[in-house]
């Protein structure tokens, strides 16, 4: 939710969103530039400032000034008509780069190569069936590509909140709604900015989608019939057709991740659309056209079910491929022979159809409200420590966001987690794999840092300190128990678990220290070992005495547990379980083994970037 924390409440605030494509980086930099330039020219307000913001899949602008020269309708139009032009220009641009993006990469083409290849060596098959392959490829991408601007072209949203006035001013399209409101009682509907901004764009996708799906449900079935027949082919080139089948086999197993990737699409919505329902009520008759045009008709339910259905689906196709290729190596396969050949052509097509719509929509929903997340700030409030009321607080983490630009895709590793630790809590972090979990502690830990947001330890913003103060803070505050931070083997065990207290130079009463810590880990007799010698559970036993030889603050660990046995694992965390209770260290486990929950004061499951703190089970 977009929280506005204006001092001069009479102040005009404007909100502009736009659906970008985030594939396409230089467009929406330079996008970014112009809006910057187009609102602070518009403004003529000097002490203000606009923010621009690339969010997911959302463009995000916001400004606001004290002076009245928007309540004039002229100044104020002449810049909606500037921002509605600049973004028909860049969907114009966007739709250029679409195709040339989209086409056949590198390996897509072999794929299709193989498939042509493999149809030529069976009876019966069409000529040129590399040809054919290209050409339905083409339709498939125009049908993308033309649904694709359908939805950008309509995705935007001016949101005005004239303060002197008590009015908003929401443009939609060629839309314009308005909302009075009694400036001492009742508040702006800006708030409520990001949440029409979704609804608005849910329309035009779920329109587009509906097609996605009638079209995916026919081709799909028809496949089914094919691989599903009573004709018998013999098998000429069993490598070529093992392969064929594998491409199809692992196209299958795409397509079902996408089209799961597709219904949480569609949760989103629906939990947006529930969440925000009092808060587009307030504006007159815009929350009901938006809801109306979102069902548009049709269930979302209904539409989520048969994606579901689709994925039972695309499941017994995967079976009937795996068991094709087992019959493939005794010589003879049984299938549909009239389907077969355009089962072959049209599978991989219709799939990677359903992967695309899936990866360029993948984050739109993700600019929720659900978990009190903001999109657009423009107060620097929200980020603020809540140390100075608790002292308990020792750690906290507040709206990471983490995006990786490997090659040319995006991955939103942290989408606004928060997240605080108290002294001395035994804190679990549950989540598979991929949910962001290492990276959230490494930016905890001060090793990494987020692209907004903020870490505090102590009461004390990360960023605000300096290279040498973050070090010394972790030297003396902070254990590890990191995967890539094993121990020395050229030192011994007592060695490793003292080096740290000599880098930091506490060596006070060292040598007992060491000792107690070793003994109360079970290695008395293991001091002079070389630690490559130790067990697992031995040697992940002596990291755990190394990360807390220095009575730190808080230990970090991430999946320490990883590769033990899960007897070994069990007590190790009953290790540093004692560690906990005995000296009031704070424990950050990271793990997705959910059989070690018990040891836990607090567990909190991390999902898409997300911290969520309720229970799943
Ligand atoms: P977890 O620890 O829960 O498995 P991570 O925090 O390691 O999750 O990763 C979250 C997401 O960010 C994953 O999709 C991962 O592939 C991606 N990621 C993590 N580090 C990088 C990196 N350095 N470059 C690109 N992507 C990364
Ligand atoms: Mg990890």
């Amino acid at each position: 939710m977009i929280k506005i924390h204006n001092k001069d409440n009479l102040s005009n605030e404007l909100l502009v969103g736009f659906l970008i494509d985030k594939f396409d980086q230089p467009g929406n930099k330079k996008l970014q530039k112009k809006l910057h330039k187009l609102l602070k020219k518009g403004f003529k307000d000097k002490k203000t400032k606009p923010k621009v913001l690339e969010f997911n899949t959302f463009m995000l602008a916001n400004i606001s000034g004290s002076n009245g020269h928007f309540n004039q309708s002229e100044a104020r139009i002449s810049l909606e008509k500037s921002l509605y032009s600049l973004y028909k220009d860049y969907v114009k641009r966007t739709s250029k780069r679409f195709r040339s993006r989209t086409k056949r990469n590198r390996s897509e083409l072999e794929s299709h190569k193989i498939l042509a290849k493999f149809l030529s060596s069976i009876p019966n098959s069409p000529d040129n069936p590399e040809e054919i392959i290209t050409r339905e490829n083409r339709k498939m991408i125009n049908f993308l590509e033309k649904n694709f601007l359908h939805i950008i072209e309509r995705s935007w949203i001016i949101f005005w909140a004239f303060k002197q006035k008590g009015e908003d001013r929401i443009i939609v399209e060629d839309k314009v709604y308005h909302r009075n409101y009694d400036l001492q009682t009742s508040s702006s509907g800006l708030h409520a900015f990001d949440e029409l901004l979704i609804l608005n764009f849910a329309h035009p996708f779920l329109k587009s989608l509906n097609r996605l799906l009638q079209d995916t449900i026919s081709r799909v079935d028809n496949i089914r019939d094919a691989f599903d027949g009573s004709d018998t082919l013999e098998i000429i080139n069993p490598d070529l057709t093992s392969e064929a089948l594998g491409i199809l086999g692992g196209d299958l197993v795409g397509g079902i991740d996408a089209v799961r990737t597709i219904v949480r699409q569609i949760n989103r919505i629906e939990e947006i659309q529930t969440s925000s329902k009092q808060e587009i009520e307030i504006l007159n008759g815009f929350g009901d056209e938006i809801r109306k045009t979102v069902n548009n008709g049709k269930n979302l339910a209904d539409i989520r079910s048969s994606f579901k259905n689709i994925i039972e689906v695309l499941m017994d196709l995967q079976i009937l491929v795996r068991d094709l290729n087992k019959q493939a190596l005794e010589g003879r396969i049984e299938v549909n022979l009239e389907k077969f050949h355009s089962a072959i052509i049209e599978l991989p097509i219709q799939l990677r159809e359903v992967k695309i719509w899936a990866d360029r929509f993948m984050d739109i929903a993700f600019l929720s409200p659900e978990s009190g997340e903001v999109a657009l700030t423009s107060s620097k409030d929200e980020f603020l420590s809540e140390y100075q009321d608790d002292k308990e607080i020792i750690v906290e983490a507040r709206g990471l966001h983490k995006t990786y630009r490997p090659f040319s895709s995006t991955i939103y590793a942290l989408r606004g987690s928060n997240l605080t630790v108290k002294r001395g809590e035994f804190l679990l972090i549950l989540g598979p794999s991929g949910s962001g979990k290492t990276t959230l502690i490494n930016m905890m830990a001060g090793i990494d840092m987020p692209d907004r947001g903020k870490v505090y330890l102590e009461g004390r913003s990360i960023s605000s300190m300096s290279d040498n103060e973050l070090s010394e803070f972790r030297r003396n505050h902070i254990g590890f128990v990191f995967q890539n931070y094993l121990l020395d083997p050229r030192l011994s065990v007592y060695e490793n678990v003292a080096l740290p207290a000599i880098i930091a130079g506490k060596t006070n009463q060292l040598h007992t220290r060491v000792h107690e810590l070793l003994d109360s880990l079970g290695l008395k007799n293991y001091a002079n070992q070389d630690p490559t010698k130790l067990s697992g559970g031995q040697m992940q036993r002596t990291i755990i005495a190394r990360s807390v030889i220095n009575n730190p603050l808080v230990v970090f660990a991430d999946e320490p547990t990883g590769d033990l046995d899960s007897e070994t694992g069990k007590q190790v965390l009953a290790k540093f379980r004692k560690l906990c209770d005995d000296k009031k260290i704070a424990f950050v486990v990271v793990t997705h083994d959910r059989e070690v929950s018990s040891f836990a004061d607090r567990i909190v499951h991390m999902k898409d970037g997300q911290i969520i703190e309720k229970s799943f089970s």
